[in-house]
């Protein structure tokens, strides 16, 4: 197979040959355009003024459009949505909401990059139909590549609106001229673009083994955007047309809004209102006029094509017959502004569309804009002047005409982000002593020690080389250090992703591909006994078993995080039941039947309840905590045993007693008021527009349709696990523990049904074992188990003489139910392990006694 690379190089090549056959050549014959080849880079484009370079930057030698900025048809930046909806809206598109920027639907990426990824994976592989054949959408999107460039150059962003022209056709719908002249038509009348200032770029593009022609709009030396017709798929037997063709053209918001107004900056024409109350509060020296003046240098401060910023910096500073330093002084302070109010938008939505800042995976991108963003506040002593809620309330006010959605996360966000900044100022004190040792002994400081002090201790490299150059220590700092950080972390969570995938390819394949197994636990999870065909019998000699496939089943194959049942074909035992494509296969170690009989199936009912109970008390548990903790609250992980089940989720501190409690009372009181759980088949574009994006707590789901679990609303999740038809057959819920097991996730344990009576009265039982051996009722448990710690730390610890009496008749006021976690408390144990320990003490001290 060839790469996406190579297919693209190749491509570009053919359809240049040959224009007629791949661009809108009569289009923009008809309106005046004519074809040239950059002297510079050799790329053919077309404009109506003959010319010798493209239109790009580089080869113009500089960006134009500070010089020359004529007036167009300026635009606010909500107006920029609202009048491009309009217009494609009387080309016959349909508008769509935004999808989430947390891509959950998507199982290749964390967050959405572009408006066409809102239809990746399914839409685009035919899979699911699209909401419309043709639509433009509003769809935010995060990219943490630039980070280090946001403020400084004018334009970079980490979050933005991707506004998008799609369409999703079969080859006879396909129009290719009618989709450019619907763009062209836009750029020209709505934006209000001279034709003479446009340049359109010939070129090709390529993505996962499909590839096309694309035509690149470029004005005064800057991209627009690049409409791409994806046209045919790359096969080893031959390449062919694409059944499905697709439009994709994303156009970014706030370049519109920008061109339109010809502010000095991009974010002086995206952020008027933040900028204003930032600006009022801070009293920064906002010299516009001296930013102006800067701007068209500040793409030389582009760290990604600068080798010596500080060269840069000094060019600059002479072009604008400035010094260095008050240059530096005036614009620092206002990309500082500039940063504070980009980040704090990428992080509403983020957050609102459930991110949280963390240490892990793609999630990293949002602790380190916050870092970026605080940092600017500490170095310009704002900590009083900003208030991050105000900033929040602000956006999603400015925004609400578009996206009316964040208006309501503002509180939950500045309550994350507040906790987010409690831990950036307890590591920053932390490591107070840690940066001075290092520059007590003189180190020489590494990029990778850098990273290291970073990611483990919090520690600020730039604010680090600030106090090392005060001891006269000179300690660089790599201008894109934020990138390499992040470039660090994503190659982190390509090589854990690369694991898991070898991890499953490595498990055997068996011959069954050509099987489908119909799933009858779907309908009803308290089906036992069923009839079915033998479809194919394997004898896997290595492990000394039998694969057996079946034309329909009650056996329920270990997925979704829920154990497989057991039972019995005919008269042998099933042990194991696991699905491979469409056939669900069932492991026995014996067989007394063959293939084609019909052979009569029973599960073992008692273990299929239980872990019903499990599932359905895991979903009523997510919904619970979300309810109690809030709308960041999305399952991250889960798991049903028979013993108990897990529920991992989304939530940036362990809980305290009182969250575990409410969480607890919320889920059985769901279970009393005995709730129907409706279970059903759903196209999966009709679901998502009908629950939203909520719909994937598991993850990604494959398929056309969904199965959707919707407990009355509480709570709704597609999820193909076995699961009760009432709650109230949960029995109860009782939560053993919770902890943190990973920045951003906290696990809770539990069970439900038998399990959890089972619990109950294990831990009744261990109660009255507990004050039997510390000679005491059970209110005076704690009393005693304090006592016995102090003692056993005198006489075992401390070999203190003293006689071993245990006294205290203290009674505690806590209900029978909470007085071993009381005492565990003490122990700084589990509750499980309180016995144990108390065991353990007397045995120590004992010993110490007779020795
Ligand atoms: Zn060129
Ligand atoms: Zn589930």
């Amino acid at each position: 197979m060839k790469s996406d690379k190579d297919l693209k190089k190749e491509f570009k090549i053919i359809a240049s040959a040959n224009p007629e056959k791949y661009y809108a050549v009569n289009a923009l014959k008809k309106e005046g355009f004519n074809r040239h080849q950059c002297t510079n880079c050799k790329k053919y484009f077309w404009s109506i003024e003959k010319r010798d370079v493209c239109g790009d930057a580089e080869c113009m030698k500089g960006v134009t459009l500070f010089d020359k900025n004529p007036k167009r048809n300026s635009m606010s930046y909500i107006e920029v949505w609202n009048k491009y909806k309009e217009h494609f809206e009387s080309l016959g598109y349909s508008a769509i909401n935004r999808y989430p920027v947390v891509a959950k639907w998507n199982p290749t990426t964390d967050f959405t990059i572009a408006s066409i990824a809102a239809f990746q994976p399914f839409v685009i592989s035919g899979e699911v139909e699209a909401p419309a054949k043709k639509l433009v959408i509003p769809q935010f999107c995060l990219r943490f590549g630039d980070i280090d460039n946001v403020g400084i150059t004018g334009s970079h962003c980490t979050g933005f609106v991707m506004i998008g022209q799609h369409a999703f056709v079969s080859p006879e719908e396909w129009d290719q001229e009618k989709f450019f002249m619907d763009i062209y038509s836009y750029v020209t009348k709505v934006v209000g673009l001279q034709k003479e200032e446009l340049v359109l770029h010939e070129d090709a593009w390529a993505g996962g083994g499909n590839y096309g022609p694309c035509m690149e709009f470029f004005s005064n030396g800057i991209e627009l955007f690049n409409q791409v017709y994806m046209m045919y798929e790359h096969r080893d037997e031959g390449d062919r047309e694409l059944k499905l063709k697709v439009l994709d053209m994303g156009l970014g918001m706030e370049r519109i809004a920008w061109f339109t107004q010809g502010t000095a900056t991009l974010y002086d024409a995206v952020f008027p209102t933040v900028l204003e109350y930032l600006i009022e509060n801070t009293k920064v020296d906002f010299d516009q006029e001296l930013f102006r003046k800067f701007a068209p240098y500040s793409s030389m401060l582009n760290i990604d094509e600068t080798d010596d910023i500080n060269k840069s910096w000094k060019f600059i500073s002479e072009k604008m017959n400035i010094n260095v330093e008050s240059l530096k002084n005036k614009i620092m302070p206002m990309t500082g502004i500039y940063s504070i109010a980009e980040h704090s938008r990428s992080l509403l939505f983020a957050i609102t569309d459930g991110g949280l800042p963390s240490n892990v995976g793609g999630f990293y991108n949002l602790r380190v804009i916050f870092r970026r963003m605080m940092s600017f506040i500490d170095k310009f002593g704002w900590q009083n002047s900003i208030d991050i809620k105000k900033v929040l309330r602000l956006h999603a006010q400015y925004l609400e005409p578009v996206f009316p959605e964040l208006q309501d996360a503002v509180n939950e966000v500045y309550e994350i982000l507040e906790y987010e900044k409690k831990r950036y100022y307890d590591n920053k004190t932390r490591t107070k002593i840690l940066i001075d040792s290092i520059i007590k002994k003189g180190e020489n400081v590494s990029i990778n020690k850098l990273i290291e002090l970073y990611d483990s201790h919090g520690i600020d490299p730039f604010d680090l080389s600030i106090s090392a150059k005060d001891s006269g220590l000179n300690i660089i700092v790599p201008e894109n250090f934020y990138a390499l950080v992040t470039e660090k972390h994503d190659e982190e969570s390509r090589i854990a992703a690369e694991k898991i995938k070898t991890a499953t390819k490595k498990e055997k394949h068996y011959d069954v591909d050509d099987l489908t197994t119909n799933a009858l636990y779907f309908e009803h999870y308290d089906l036992v006994d069923f009839k079915a065909i033998v479809l194919r019998i394997i004898h896997d000699l290595e492990e000394g078993n039998y694969k057996v496939v079946l034309d329909r089943t009650c056996f329920y194959p270990t997925s979704g995080g829920q154990l497989h049942d057991i039972g019995t074909i005919n008269k042998c035992k099933v042990i194991d039941v696991f699905k491979q494509g469409s056939a669900i296969i069932h492991v026995l170690e014996d067989i007394d039947f063959k293939e084609k009989q019909t052979v009569h199936g029973r599960i073992d009912i008692d273990r299929r309840i239980q872990l019903a109970q499990h599932h359905t008390a895991t979903h009523i548990l997510n919904g619970a905590a979300r309810k109690i903790l809030g709308n960041h609250v999305w399952q991250a992980g889960a798991s049903k045993t028979l013993e108990k089940a897990r529920l991992d989720i989304t939530h940036y501190e362990n809980l305290n007693p009182e969250q575990i409690r409410e969480i607890e009372e919320l889920a059985n009181r769901i279970i009393k008021e005995n709730l129907p759980v409706y279970k059903s088949f759903m196209k999966r574009n009709v679901a998502e527009a009908k629950y939203g994006f909520r719909l994937y707590q598991g993850g990604a789901v494959p398929g056309k349709e969904l199965r959707i679990v919707d407990i009355m609303g509480f709570d709704v999740e597609a999820c193909g696990g076995t699961h009760l038809d009432i709650t109230g057959d949960v029995g109860q819920i009782k939560i053993l523990k919770t902890s943190k097991i990973q920045d951003g996730v906290v696990r809770i344990e539990f069970t439900a049904g038998l399990a959890a009576e089972k619990t109950i009265k294990d831990s009744e039982l261990s109660l009255e074992e507990v004050a039997m051996l510390l000679n005491c009722n059970k209110k005076q448990i704690p009393g005693r188990v304090k006592e016995l710690f102090e003692k056993w730390k005198k006489i075992v610890k401390k070999n203190s003489k003293e006689k071993f009496v245990l006294e205290s008749t203290l009674e505690t006021e806590k209900n029978e139910d909470k007085i071993l976690e009381e005492a565990a408390l003490i122990l700084k144990t589990q509750p499980e392990n309180v016995k144990k320990t108390i065991e353990r003490f007397l045995r120590e001290i004992n010993s110490k006694n007779t020795s």
